[in-house]
């Protein structure tokens, strides 16, 4: 989810590439499950989270609305998140054992925690949220490593594409006079990058550059 923040509050005031050291490894967590549990609808979900999910937990995406995943507007689109239930209003994959249960294909937000991101000129770099995290004396890891996403440098393309394309619609949804057209483009785009089922034995980015064509140019 996207926040507006005073970056010297909440990190330590250093930007990071995929290549760069930091202080970011809680050593499997031990034990702790803190940032699973009372996170609202933050851990918001792209298309590549769908498309592991479905793949990792053989669902369609109508079966995860069903279950761990729920719908918000978020400036104007309808963007799934991650559901927190219970009375610790903890994610849905987490197990009794306070470990997640979908630790290969986790979503990237999970992946990436207490990393952020922060996105600038057409791209983003990595950022340490320095408050977020609960284990003290995390020691440096490669930010790739940490991430442990194959093809780092097409993922991260794709990342910046996804963002820059939402944020774009997400303009001309406050664009006066837009509001009905981008209410249906809105509609569109949760079908066509989400409900709409991915080949799951083929490869995502053919998939997903592949809708995004279409969606521009019936976007105009
Ligand atoms: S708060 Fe830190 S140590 Fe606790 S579960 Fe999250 S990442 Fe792991
Ligand atoms: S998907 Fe896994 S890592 Fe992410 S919030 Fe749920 S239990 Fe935690």
């Amino acid at each position: 989810m996207e926040r507006r923040v005073n970056m010297e509050e909440i990190s330590d005031g250093k930007r990071y590439t995929g290549n760069d050291l930091v202080r970011a490894d809680c050593h499997d967590c031990e034990g702790c499950s803190a940032c699973c549990r009372g996170m609202g609808n933050t851990i918001q979900l792209d298309p590549m989270d769908i498309y592991r999910l479905t793949k990792g937990l053989s669902m369609t995406f109508e079966q995860l609305l069903a279950s761990a995943v729920e719908l918000q507007v978020v400036d104007g689109l309808i963007l799934p998140n991650l559901k927190m239930t219970g009375e610790t209003m903890a994610c849905s994959f987490l197990n009794e054992e306070g470990r997640c249960s979908i630790h290969p294909f986790r979503p990237g937000i999970c992946r990436l925690f207490p990393l952020g991101r922060i996105y600038e000129n057409g791209t983003f770099q990595y950022f340490l949220q320095t408050g977020e995290c609960r284990k003290q004396n995390r020691t440096k890891i490669k930010v790739s490593k940490w991430i442990d996403t194959p093809e780092l440098p097409v993922y991260e393309r794709y990342i910046s594409d996804w963002h820059y394309f939402v944020k774009d619609l997400q303009n001309r949804a406050r664009t006066p006079g837009q509001e009905a057209l981008m209410r249906t483009f809105s509609l569109y785009v949760l079908q066509a990058f989400y409900a709409a089922a991915y080949e799951t034995r083929e490869p995502f980015y053919p998939q997903f550059y592949a809708r995004m064509e279409e969606a521009k140019r019936r976007l105009g």
